[in-house]
């Protein structure tokens, strides 16, 4: 039995043919005038490699039409970007895998613009070099009331260069409540080492308080840290020592209070009916020395660390080494700027994605389901629309859930439903819901339901 399988293998192996024979191929030669000849035997050998282990785990050998077939295929697949975009209809709104923040158009133009020359690093007035950290820090400032401020590649590199520039060899002080994973290996104590700071651990997990900070004062200690629990929430019998008084701590001892606020929002959250997410204003308010967050949260710009507060620490960080190993592109700088242009004329409610999608009333939500289910059902697919929760996600306002109207679609497997579609054109993302495939439209754009439609389309 084993010697007749082994014998059909052989057999089977040796009807696959060769990358020179393949390249004689009729849909191989026209795959040639379009393509290079290192590109198609590339692509070739490729397929034959994967047609070897398929043989050898018993498949009969491929027709060379079918073979050639593959060829194109791999081709494509080789000249296809393999980051593209997606249809997020998971109702996380900044769902980190999915590239965190959508951008606003006009910040979109703006990457797009400045992709060529710009006035990057050059003064026009003047004609000489100028700075690259002069085009968001003016509007920061002014939008915040900062100081100075300086923008670096994420809120992570903002947190180490603050740790290596003003603390390394130094002690820094921080809450054990606050010593805090991120997700995507940020971790508060792993940052801490890595910038040569000592980390001092104070309190306890549910309860620090001042004067936990204040007994673990040495000559060495450099800072208290602040880190905002931006993922979780710690309910019940917890309490952490408000910023303002470590603050106060830090002025009467000569030390720096730092902030690591994480999302960076720059309009209350509370207005809205959200739970309270402490503002960039309200926490630069309380005296901190520096705070920085990230551009993809909550401001619902691009991916960037920003750091604001004390003009002469700003300074100190701006000369240090590390800073231009973590600066951002011309392509960001004028995302942001577009971004926090939003801002500064008050309509980021309506312009900044992340803000329209947070604010949407259930009400702006349930009739475009309802007219997504009508659709289906006249394609013939079974869906309804239920009542459900979106998600801020992205480390913001933990356990926050807005209500909204989900798509519900009726199938027998909604797990392979999911995975055809997330490997349709353009892909779509959705959810599983109590054996139900689910669409939140919260956080599918108005301009991608035309899309959204054709991708259903092509798969049920
Ligand atoms: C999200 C977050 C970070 C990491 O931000 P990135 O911009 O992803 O590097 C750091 N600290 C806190 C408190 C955060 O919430």
């Amino acid at each position: 039995m084993k010697a007749a399988i082994e014998k059909t293998v052989q057999r089977e192996l040796r009807k696959l043919p060769s990358v020179d024979k393949l390249l004689k191929e009729a849909g191989i030669q026209a795959m040639l005038r379009e393509h290079s000849h290192k590109l198609t035997v590339t692509a070739i050998q490729e397929v034959l490699a994967d047609t070897r282990q398929a043989i050898l785990s018993g498949d009969m050998c491929p027709s060379k039409v079918n073979l050639s077939a593959r060829v194109a295929t791999r081709l494509s697949n080789l000249l296809r970007p393999s980051l593209y975009p997606v249809i997020n209809a998971t109702g996380v709104i900044l769902h980190t895998n999915l590239g965190r923040a959508p951008l606003s158009l006009a910040a979109q133009e703006a990457m797009q613009e400045t992709s060529a020359y710009s006035n990057l690093e050059y003064d026009l007035p003047a004609g000489k070099r100028g700075s690259r950290h002069v085009h968001a820090e003016e509007l920061l400032c002014r939008l915040t009331e900062a100081e100075a401020g300086l923008v670096v590649n994420n809120d992570a590199g903002a947190v180490l260069l603050i740790l290596t520039a003003l603390a390394k060899g130094r002690e820094v002080i921080i809450s054990r409540g606050q010593l805090v994973e991120i997700g995507g290996g940020f971790r508060i104590p792993e940052v801490m080492a890595q910038s040569g700071a000592r980390l001092v651990e104070v309190g306890t997990t549910n309860r620090t308080y001042l004067w936990d900070y204040e007994a673990a004062l040495t000559p060495d200690t450099a800072m208290l840290l602040h880190v905002h629990t931006s993922n979780f929430r710690l309910i019940g019998f917890s309490h952490q020592t408000p910023l303002a008084d470590l603050v106060t701590l830090a002025q009467q001892h000569d030390l720096l209070a730092v902030e690591d606020l994480g999302s960076g929002a720059l309009l209350d959250t509370a207005q809205f009916g959200l739970s309270h997410e402490p503002a960039v204003p309200e926490s630069l308010a309380t005296g901190v020395d520096l705070v920085c967050f990230s551009g993809d949260k909550l401001l619902g710009g691009p991916q960037a660390g920003i750091i604001l507060g004390k003009k002469a620490l700003i300074d100190v960080l701006k000369r240090h080494p590390l800073t231009r190993a973590l600066r951002v592109s011309k392509t960001v700088i004028a995302g942001l700027q577009a971004t926090l242009l939003h801002y500064l004329k008050g309509e980021a409610l309506e312009q900044v994605p992340v803000w329209r999608m947070l604010t949407m009333d259930i009400e702006q939500i349930e009739p475009r389901a309802a007219a997504l289910v009508e659709w289906l059902r006249d394609a013939g697919v079974q869906a309804t629309v239920i009542a459900g929760f979106s998600a801020v996600g992205g480390g913001s306002l933990p356990g926050e859930t807005l209500p909204t109207g989900l798509v519900a679609i009726d199938v027998d497997a909604p797990h392979e439903l999911a995975q055809r579609l997330r490997l349709g054109s353009p892909p779509v993302i959705g959810r599983i819901e109590r054996d139900a495939f689910v669409l939140d439209l919260r956080t599918v754009l108005p301009s991608e339901e035309a899309a959204l439609e054709q991708a259903l389309k092509a798969t049920l």
